[in-house]
């Protein structure tokens, strides 16, 4: 039997950056499932489709083979054989990912490979939908959040590290949009698992959030 953590959040809150430092405390397997997302958007851009053109993005995603692998330890998304991983973490990728996101047969596809992942290793699996739909039966689901203004500083930092021009304001309207889209779609909205524990990061260093999170996990049983 394998132990499941669901992290859940919106945009910035952190979720990303926490789960790897607890998959490697723990020893589990990290899976990003907003990189898989993000990585069939990419070849919708490519493409040059539409997001508002349900049928055209959802041929193209049914058509698109999607592996997941590890490389020393770092999870690679690979598309139709080529390793996308570098390319899917801009906001214009960002944005079409949030709207391509809303539909059914994309979600379907990829919740199948994410339980699939889940079923034959120990996983901390981050996104929206993980608690919710994805793993309901989690051994530990965490609701993570924090305020718009920090998250946004967050995704802005990061941005700036990466050399990808943006403003604080721009990548601020940017995080509320997608927030807004991600919790009034119709299929699998972000939303707070009844039984998720709630995490407030804003105040919160990264340490202080992996330890939180791994005394959560103790508490709920899972043994290393
Ligand atoms: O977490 P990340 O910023 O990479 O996610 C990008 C987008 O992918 C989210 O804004 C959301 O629209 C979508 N997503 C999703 N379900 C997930 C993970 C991501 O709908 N499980």
């Amino acid at each position: 039997m394998s132990y499941q953590i669901a992290i859940d959040g919106p945009a910035g809150a952190g979720k990303s950056t926490i789960a790897k430092k607890l998959a490697a405390k723990l020893g589990f397997v990290y899976v990003d499932t907003g990189a898989m997302y993000r990585a069939m958007a990419l070849f919708c851009l490519r493409k040059g489709i539409a997001a508002e053109d349900e049928p055209a993005v959802v041929e193209t995603v049914e058509k698109l083979k999607v592996i997941i692998a590890y490389e020393n330890g770092v999870q690679q998304v690979f598309v139709d054989g080529e390793n996308v991983s570098s390319q899917i973490r801009t906001a214009e990728v960002g944005d079409m990912t949030s709207r391509i996101s809303t539909y059914l047969p994309v979600r379907e596809k990829m919740v199948a490979l994410q339980q699939s992942l889940a079923e034959v290793q120990n996983v901390i699996m981050d996104g929206r939908d993980i608690g919710t739909c994805v793993l309901p039966n989690a051994d530990v689901k965490i609701y993570m959040t924090a305020s718009v203004r920090v998250r946004a500083e967050r995704r802005y930092k990061e941005y700036q590290e990466k050399g990808i021009p943006c403003t604080l304001e721009s990548v601020e309207k940017d995080v509320e949009e997608r927030d807004y889209r991600d919790m009034h779609r119709s299929h699998s909205p972000l939303r707070q698992a009844d039984d998720a524990v709630l995490l407030d990061t804003s105040e919160m260093n990264i340490d202080e959030v992996v330890e939180a999170m791994a005394a959560i996990a103790l508490e709920k049983g899972i043994v290393v």
